[in-house]
């Protein structure tokens, strides 16, 4: 009976090291997002591609198109919430700006 205990002990060990590597992954990912800080849509930056966090805020923009949102956009990561045009910020996933492209 001692013998099947350590045997099951050592069977679950060996399953929880081998599922740490899976676990970091996700919780690497999940830092890395969170490294990323939000765009400001203050920023000059932001500001020059009328970027705003609600996508319907840029109703009144020639250029918005409703249904358009980061989310949709060929330049956003949904890992990283990021954008390529804005490489050191996240961007929110229901924001847009003038450079919207639609994903391939
Ligand atoms: S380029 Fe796309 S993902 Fe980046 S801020 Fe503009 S709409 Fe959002």
């Amino acid at each position: 009976m001692a013998n099947k205990s350590r045997r099951d002990f050592m069977r679950n060990s060996m399953l929880g090291l081998a599922a740490l590597p899976l676990g970091a992954g996700i919780l690497s990912k999940t830092a890395f997002a969170q490294e990323l800080p939000r765009l400001d849509p203050s920023s000059s930056n932001a500001q020059a591609l009328n970027y705003v966090e609600d996508a319907s805020e840029a109703s009144d923009h020639p250029a918005y198109e409703e249904g358009e949102r980061c989310d949709n956009c060929m330049f956003f990561n949904a890992e990283t919430q990021g954008c390529q045009l804005f490489p050191e910020n996240s961007v929110e996933p229901a924001g847009w700006c003038q450079s919207w492209t639609a994903q391939a």
